[in-house]
This record gives structure tokens, sequence and C-alpha cells, in this order.
């Protein structure tokens, strides 16, 4: 169960049309002053050097973040994005990639909260280093969070989940982002998404899902979509034909509940020049659907 290293995949195409969201969800919840809370289920390290290890062994960045890193032409909600990430690559190298906890911490308020969950025992302390990292650089900018800002747990986050609903600030992003190694995660998502909104519907949820010939991830959206959600949202980013061996990932897609309603006309603004960005044939495409509520 613990071969995965989101390392080997850091700033891929598929991070790219993760995390771009994120940040858009994030700046969305922070439109209010009230303070949220921000889970993420399946944090995996947090951050990743591009340059050594599983990362530039696999060189995934280059489907993604690479091609993007450059451009002086990006919509400026897709530059919101990449401002994180210049951020922490202030010489404008490319040498550094934030995970969504790192994209959540940067962005986020002294007064919001995260709480990060990871169950590899490697990628959970490499977690807990990089956020304490973080704490100190707040401090030493002055900022001293009341009670704990992070919290990093060595656990299941299907399962904590559950026990953080509904939230004492009552408004709160959830990110769940397995690594469907374990094809029980298509199942496990579901349900926990489901246990989720039955014990706090608004919430602003976000799943990510790879889009694989494996049955359980084709049908995981549509099944996602028959839960008691009236407001949701479906984007999926390829950026090829399907290889004929079947082999590496060029497709995936996100399933929000609850999204912000500026959402689908900023994708509907971004998804076309990913597409063309990224894209490296005739396979390359989005699709965007979102339930009658949002519209
Ligand atoms: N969210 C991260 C990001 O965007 O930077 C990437 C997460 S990666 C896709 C999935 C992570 O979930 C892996 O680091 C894996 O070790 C971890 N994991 C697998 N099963 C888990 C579980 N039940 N609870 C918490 N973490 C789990």
């Amino acid at each position: 169960m613990f071969s995965y290293r989101h390392a080997f995949h850091a700033g891929s195409h598929a991070d790219v049309l993760k995390h771009f969201v994120i940040v858009q969800l994030i700046k969305y919840m922070q439109g209010k002053e009230a303070p949220f809370v921000y889970i993420d289920t399946h944090a995996g390290a947090g951050l990743y050097a591009l340059d050594t290890g599983y990362a530039a062994k696999s060189a995934e960045y280059k489907t993604g973040i690479a091609k993007l890193w450059d451009r002086k032409d990006l919509p400026s909600s897709l530059a919101d994005y990449i401002d994180v990430i210049k951020a922490l690559n202030p010489n404008g190298k490319l040498r550094y990639y934030p995970g969504s906890p790192y994209c959540a911490e940067y962005l986020l308020r002294i007064e919001d909260r995260l709480r990060l969950f990871e169950l590899h025992p490697t990628e959970v302390k490499i977690l807990l280093e990089n956020m304490k990292k973080c704490e100190q650089h707040r401090a030493a900018e002055g900022h001293k969070a009341r009670g704990r800002r992070i919290m990093v747990e060595a656990s299941d986050g299907f399962h904590a989940l559950k026990a953080l609903l509904p939230p004492q600030q009552r408004r709160a992003l959830v990110v769940i982002d397995p690594s469907y190694e374990d094809k029980q995660d298509y199942q496990r998502v579901k349900q926990s998404l489901a246990e989720a909104i039955q014990r706090f519907a608004n919430g602003m949820y976000m799943v990510w899902y790879p889009i694989l010939q494996r049955q359980g991830s084709r049908e995981l959206p549509k099944k996602l979509s028959q839960l008691p959600i009236n407001n949701w949202l479906n984007v999926t980013l390829s950026i090829n034909q399907p290889l004929p061996d079947g082999f590496g990932l060029h497709s995936s897609g996100l399933f929000i509940v609850n999204p912000p309603w500026t959402l689908e006309g900023t994708l509907k603004e971004v998804l076309p020049y990913l597409v063309q960005v990224l894209g490296n044939d005739s396979g390359a495409k989005f699709t965007i659907e979102a339930n009658a509520d949002v519209r």
C-alpha cells in the first residue's frame, strides 16, 4: 500500500489542474472575513524539489508546471496559482513545487486553520518538517496564531474527516486527494463524501480523481453526482490520447461540491488555455459539467 510517493507526480498536468483550482477555492473562501478550516485528507509531503530524487527521475513536471513557468500570457486566475510557486522560487528558476498543504499554508490567513492527514510514515515526517518551517517563517514575520493553526496527523484521512465535521468555524474547504493505488479508494471517497455531507452539507469539498481505463475511475464522478448534493461541478483535463499500452496518466478530474458561483466562468476561461499549452495531440481537451443550481 505504501509504494505511492507523490514526488513522482509533483507539478504534472494533474497537479496543475488540482492546485490551480485549490488556489481559486481558497481565494473565494477568503472573500469573507470569517475564518475557515482547510482540511486535506491525503496531504502528501507538502513540498517537492524538482531537481532531485523521485521528481527529477520521473520529470512529470515537464507535462505541467514547466510548460507554464515562462509564459507571459497567463490568464489572471492561473497567474494566482503560478504566483504561489514563484514565491517558492524567488530567483526565478523552477526548483521547488508546492503540494496542496503548502499552497494552502501560503494563502491561508493567520486566523484560518489547516488540518492535514497523511498515512505514509516518511511523507508525514517530511510534511511535519515543511509545516514547521512555514510556522517559523510566519513567526519571524511577527504573525502569531491563537491556538494551533496547523495540525498534521499520521492517520487515515477518510476516517479522520468525520470527526472534524461540522467544524467549529462553520466554514470548511475539504480536499480529498487519494492516490487510488488501493482500488477501495473509489468506494471510500464516495462513502466519506456522503458522510461528510450528511454532517456538514454547507462545506466546500473537492475530490481529485484519475481518468483511467479502470471501471472504478470512470464511474466515480457519476456516483458522486448521485449523492444528495444540490450544487456540484465536475471538470476534467486531458493532455493527449490514451497511449496504446495504456501506460501513463493523461487525464484527471475534479469533482467539487458547493463550488464558488464564479468557478465555472473561471474554468471556461482557463481550461482552453491549459489545453493549448499543455496539450500534446488531438486528444487534448477539457470538459466542464455543473448541475443546474450553480448556473
Ligand atoms: N494532496 C497532495 C498534493 O496535492 O500535494 C497529494 C496527495 S497524494 C495524491 C496521496 C497521499 O495520500 C499519498 O502521500 C499517500 O501516502 C497518502 N495516503 C494514502 N492513503 C491514505 C489515507 N487513508 N489517509 C491519509 N493519507 C493517505
